[in-house]
């Protein structure tokens, strides 16, 4: 079987191929859950996806970089030393990216263990402009909800590093609490996407999905704007979780933040 960190070279190539406009030169991050269950491989800062290696990833601590994002102070030195100390070689010297912390915390959610996340031209068409938040509000498309579930997740404008990363959990918190499920695709205000999923398939699905979504949204606007979906096509196309199956996911984010706090 191919190794989880041999699947996200894979996974990394595939996201930051050239002519998918998702990532350039250094853009964006993968990472994924090691074989032990207790750490996990992220990009290294200052290198790009499109022709990642091995030597391109460092493996970092899941429970220090989750104690961090509970307890670190949002200054630039606390940040780098939470950084430093996550990892698990101590004979490492790259530095994991900044956005370790939202990765160590959707690795974290009960089934997710590959995250991808871009900034694909096509989506940050629509993040950076004035009324997204607006706009990603309908359903527009059967294989939309299929692939990309019942709703995007929206996080506004937030600084990197560990505020994005509280900010992040505090919007996933609230999601799982309105949708009883995690979400399948996260939507930085200005900045990208994040896709965390079970597998790279399911992360290049996503991405792949929403992306075909904005574009096809933007194309929306020069024919007198999005027709969404009603309500009812949507419910029909969409199962929602059961109340079991709700307070589950919750419980299990509630003992798993307990284990590591
Ligand atoms: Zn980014």
């Amino acid at each position: 079987m191919t190794s989880i960190l041999q699947q996200l070279i894979e996974l990394s190539h595939w996201l930051g191929a050239e002519g998918r406009e998702l990532a350039i030169l250094g853009e964006g991050n993968t990472s994924a859950l090691a074989e032990d269950g207790k750490t996990f491989y992220v990009k290294a800062s200052g290198t790009r996806l499109m022709d990642i290696d091995e030597s391109g990833f460092v493996q970092v601590d899941l429970a220090k970089t989750l104690h961090a994002l509970d307890h670190a102070e949002e200054t630039d030195e606390a940040t780098q030393r939470a950084l430093q100390e996550s990892r698990v070689d101590p004979a490492e010297r790259k530095m994991p990216s900044v956005e370790t912390f939202l990765h160590a915390y959707l690795l974290s959610l009960p089934g997710i263990r590959f995250v991808g996340h871009t900034h694909p031209v096509a989506v940050n068409a629509l993040l950076c402009s004035k009324r997204a938040e607006e706009l990603i509000a309908g359903r527009l498309f059967p294989d939309e909800i299929v692939v990309c579930g019942i709703a995007p997740l929206w996080v506004p404008y937030t600084d990197p590093g560990l505020p994005l990363a509280r900010e992040l959990r505090r919007r996933v918190e609230a999601y799982v609490q309105e949708y009883g499920v995690l979400p399948k695709v996260i939507l930085m205000q200005n900045h990208g996407l994040i896709a965390p999923a079970e597998t790279p398939q399911k992360v290049i699905a996503a991405t792949a999905m929403y992306v075909k979504t904005a574009k096809i949204l933007l194309g929306t606007m020069a024919a007198g704007g999005p027709n969404f979906l009603a309500p009812h096509h949507v419910e029909r196309i969409y199962t929602r979780p059961d109340e079991a199956y709700r307070q589950q996911i919750i419980a299990q984010m509630q003992s798993a933040r307990e284990q590591n706090s």
